[in-house]
């Protein structure tokens, strides 16, 4: 069995970062708790690839968790970060390029009216909580069990990613009091939803969901699934929160809401909307947005937020998109090719595995069974996993280091790319076959 070695320049900076920074990490799903072996300090990205501090080069389809849809370090996006940079890196006043990442946003989501930028996902997800709260007097939300909507508390509830990850249900410092407040139900499951809503009718404030998961790996909705909790949330006067701080940008420009053709109330957005710099982002219409302060009586504010260079950095990777709008259709297309040839070098090796994909979101599970929410997600031989894991890596193919999260493929990643990850994933399985 390949066992996942890294560099002595990685190694030794493990160690210095183990003796400064809790388990090394600033988050914890860069450690490789789950995979074993230790992580690789990374210290250069360009397209598709990254090296790290000892040299060894990779193809990445972690892609820093989805931000970087152009690749590390896209010309496009580097030199408008530089030239903001010259200007001076943060005002904590307007700037120019808020309005014109708020305008690009506004464009490719036509249920947004207004949106309000912050500086992460978490913020943007915890935000739009709390004005869902505000806007509907209501206290309790729900969520879906194995998604994950950032670390805020009343979402570290039944969460996917790093959480899952570690096989925790929750987190200490969490008040029971708070927690209870949020109602976690499978996913995929609207007979649960309606059955919540009849259990604690007129308590309900809202329902987030991610449109398509991908923080307990990847798992595309039922096709009524989306409709359905658009139909009872408006009948029950909550409001539906989309999280797509992952699928936003991701799957279309106007992200999973234009793929399937359902409008919620609010959406979050984070990730792809910062081109690799921290933003997260939270609208809806001008009714429920405008309760927000300074307006409205909804507290949420940010010293960073809009941060010019990220804001440079957002506008730059949409602008890209809004004008090469194939590199859709085209990461598409290698991502299926991917999957599908990596399934058979799976069935041709006798090991059991399935693959859900949507757009270039993909994640391959150890399992027979179809994986449509989080307990069949949780049966997978995360073992079989952390072997394939640790092959690939050895194989320079840098693969997100858990069951539970989705692999990306991004604008820069080529045909030749997708035949050298082929390739090592076919001399995994016969490993693992063997
Ligand atoms: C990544 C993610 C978040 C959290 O965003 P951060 O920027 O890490 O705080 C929230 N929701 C979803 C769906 C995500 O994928």
């Amino acid at each position: 069995m390949t066992t996942t070695t890294t560099g002595a320049k990685s190694r030794e900076l493990q160690r210095r970062a183990e003796a400064a920074i809790p388990g090394g990490v600033n988050s914890p799903v860069r450690a490789f708790q789950s995979v074993g072996g230790e992580p690789a300090f990374i210290v250069k990205g360009k397209g598709a690839r990254i090296w790290d501090a000892d040299g060894k080069s990779y193809i990445d389809y972690v892609s820093s968790w989805g931000p970087l849809i152009l690749g590390h370090a896209a010309p496009e996006v580097v030199e408008a970060v530089m030239a903001a940079a010259r200007n001076g890196t943060s005002f904590g006043a307007s700037t120019p390029a808020e309005v014109e990442l708020a305008e690009a946003v506004l464009a490719a989501y036509p249920a947004m009216e207004k949106v309000r930028f912050v500086s992460s996902g978490t913020e943007a997800t915890m935000s739009a909580i709390r004005l869902a709260r505000a806007y509907t007097g209501r206290k309790r939300i729900i969520k879906f069990e194995g998604c994950y909507h950032g670390h805020a508390d009343s979402l570290l509830v039944k969460a996917g990613s790093g959480v899952a990850t570690l096989g925790i249900p929750g987190s200490a410092g969490v008040p029971e009091e708070l927690a209870q407040l949020t109602i976690a139900l499978p996913y995929n499951n609207l007979k649960a939803v309606e059955q919540a809503f009849k259990q604690f009718k007129g308590e309900i404030a809202c329902v987030i969901v991610e449109p398509v998961a991908g923080n307990m790996g990847c798992v595309p909705p039922a096709p009524d699934f989306l409709d359905g909790l658009r139909y009872l949330t408006s009948r029950e006067e909550a409001l539906l929160i989309f999280d797509e701080v992952m699928t936003g940008f991701r799957l279309a420009l106007g992200g999973a809401q234009e793929l399937y053709g359902t409008r919620p109330d609010l959406t979050t957005l984070g990730k792809i909307i910062g081109g690799g710099l921290p933003v997260g982002a939270y609208g809806g219409p001008a009714e429920i947005m405008d309760l927000v302060a300074p307006l409205g009586p909804v507290y949420q504010a940010g010293t960073l937020s809009g941060n010019p260079l990220a804001m440079a950095a957002g506008v730059a990777t949409i602008n890209f998109l809004c004008e090469h709008r194939e590199v859709y259709s085209r990461m598409e297309r290698l991502t299926s090719t991917l999957v599908a040839m990596v399934l058979d070098a799976a069935r041709d090796a006798g090991v059991a595995m399935v693959a859900n994909r949507v757009g270039s979101m993909f994640t391959f599970f150890f399992s027979s069974d179809a994986v449509s929410d989080w307990s069949s997600a949780a049966k997978c031989d995360v073992r079989q996993f952390s072997r394939f894991h640790a092959a690939m890596l050895h194989a320079g193919i840098y693969l997100p280091p858990s069951q539970f999260e989705a692999a990306f493929m991004s604008a820069a990643h080529t045909a030749e790319d997708v035949s050298e990850t082929v390739a090592a994933a076919t001399e995994a399985m016969r490993e693992l076959g063997a």
